[in-house]
């Protein structure tokens, strides 16, 4: 089954008003209409609607970085699903390395999250991936499947039909460390198989999974040739209209 290519910017807390407005407007004249690979970019919380606002109407859809679990109430600093939908987005990120490592986002948490997500009608891509010391310890495949497992039992195919998943080992964040083809590929593939036991072929054979972890123009289209990787998660090239662009063009 062909799987279109997804490729996701992370603008992490990163770029002022000015900035954004600016990245947004030179990411709608460089992709605007282009018709390969999807994009969806992750701006910080405040410019949510007017950059949606500045691509409505264009091939760029715009997501959030985080959520909350609660559906309204006294939680200050909060943001629901329902909130993010209401600023023009169709995306989430759930469970990203840095909600997990940095803010203690724990697997239960980041399965409510899924849940919410998916209730307040969002496209949630789901990031899992393993630590420096997890790599060493040969603890790969096991921390990806307690974070697959616990996410996605809950759930039914159906329900989850819109989801993505975003591999991105931690150790090749915002590091310039990027796993090789051969390597994200093996990891992808072990990855898909793992979703075919929890949620059957067909699910498995139409689920997107990302690479996500120093990604760049220059190593974009190796990542993106091997048969289980279905785009990227780009955090520091996302910030520069044209290598974003130049990665959305890579992506075959
Ligand atoms: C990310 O933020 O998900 C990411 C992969 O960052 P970078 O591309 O900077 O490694």
């Amino acid at each position: 089954m062909a799987r279109t290519p997804t490729i996701g910017g992370n603008w992490k807390m990163n770029l002022d008003f000015d900035e954004a407005m600016e990245l947004a407007s030179g990411l709608r004249n460089r992709l605007g209409s282009h018709r390969g690979a999807e994009s969806i970019i992750f701006p910080s919380f405040p410019y949510l609607r007017p950059v949606s606002q500045r691509l409505r109407d264009s091939a760029i859809a715009v997501g959030a970085q985080d959520l909350h679990t609660e559906a309204s109430g006294a939680f200050t600093s909060g943001v629901t699903g329902t909130m993010i939908r209401s600023v023009g987005c169709t995306h989430v990120l759930i469970g990203h390395s840095e909600r997990r490592t940095v803010f203690g986002d724990d697997d239960a948490l980041v399965a409510k999250k899924l849940s919410v997500a998916l209730t307040a009608g969002l496209i949630p891509v789901l990031c899992i991936g393993e630590t420096l010391s997890e790599k060493e310890a040969n603890q790969t495949f096991s921390v990806l499947a307690r974070q697959l497992d616990t996410a996605l039992r809950a759930h039914t195919p159906e329900a989850l039909s819109t989801l993505i998943c975003a591999y991105e080992p931690v150790w090749a964040i915002g590091t310039g460390l990027t796993a090789t083809p051969e390597q994200a590929q093996e990891v992808h593939a072990w990855v898909r198989s793992h979703v075919r036991g929890l949620l059957g072929p067909t699910f498995a054979e139409q689920l997107r999974i990302q690479y996500g972890g120093s990604v760049k123009p220059a190593n974009a289209a190796g990542l993106m040739s091997q048969p289980d990787i279905d785009g990227a998660l780009v955090g520091g090239a996302s910030l520069k209209a044209e290598s974003f662009a130049e990665i959305v063009r890579a992506a075959r």
